[in-house]
């Protein structure tokens, strides 16, 4: 028995991945349609109405969409997110986040055999007022499992850092070469955004950040997988 890690769509037309073992199946932001979402959890084995909880990192529709929304909804699925995104997702989709079970959840809660922390991230718009990112633990058969988590920070600290330490796998946003945008025809304010540090993680960044985790973990077993996320 392990830990097992499914990233099911990942950048700016959807992000969502999946942790699950034997007994627990948990889903990390809803951001692509329902079919997208069903279909590819069918291909790990998978079922919507097995999933024991979903996390969501903010209310940006390609982290939580109308339509993942509404497959959390009918398949009853409890959504732990921050209640500043509950009030965005409100604004958003108004009673439809109602309907849902919905828990308000800060600092860390145990789903099962998973202990998840969360931690904030450094993203925020208009729409978008509390960004958190997490960590996925599990002790099984005697061994450690731990994922960090980190899509959408426009800049990393210590305090993130710290939180990072010592996971197995590493989610970590990688969006975009700092020249790259500089050159690009997007809107001047998008750009401006992008770069800020409540906007997106530059390749430079990501890469210092997986440097620093490295150097300061004390586990062999730390990074053994790295996803660049949101490319
Ligand atoms: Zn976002």
């Amino acid at each position: 028995m392990s830990l097992n890690f499914c990233i099911l769509a990942s950048g700016s037309s959807g992000n969502c991945s999946v942790i699950w073992d034997k007994k627990t199946t948990v889903l990390i932001d809803c951001g692509c349609s329902s079919k997208y979402v069903v279909e590819n959890l069918n291909k790990l084995g998978l079922l919507p109405k097995n999933l024991t909880a979903a996390f969501i990192t903010h209310a940006h529709t390609d982290h939580l969409s109308a339509s993942g929304l509404g497959l959390l909804w009918k398949n009853n699925i409890p959504i732990y997110l921050h209640e500043d995104s509950y009030e965005d997702i409100y604004k958003k989709y108004g009673s439809k986040i109602e309907e849902c079970v919905s828990i308000p959840f800060y600092k860390n809660v145990e789903i099962q055999n998973i202990f998840v922390e969360s931690f904030d991230a450094y993203h925020k718009d208009a729409n978008v007022s509390h960004t958190l990112g997490f960590t996925f633990s599990s002790t099984l058969n005697a061994r450690k499992y731990k994922i960090g988590y980190l899509t959408d920070t426009g800049k990393i600290c210590s305090a993130i850092i710290k939180k990072l330490i010592n996971s197995n796998i590493l989610v970590i946003e990688s969006n975009y070469n700092t020249m790259m945008l500089d050159l690009s025809f997007r809107p001047y304010d998008n750009k401006k955004w992008t770069a800020s540090s409540w906007g997106h993680l530059s390749n430079e960044d990501a890469a210092d950040a997986i440097c620093a985790i490295k150097q300061l973990s004390t586990s062999k077993d730390s990074l053994k997988y790295v996803f660049l996320a949101h490319i």
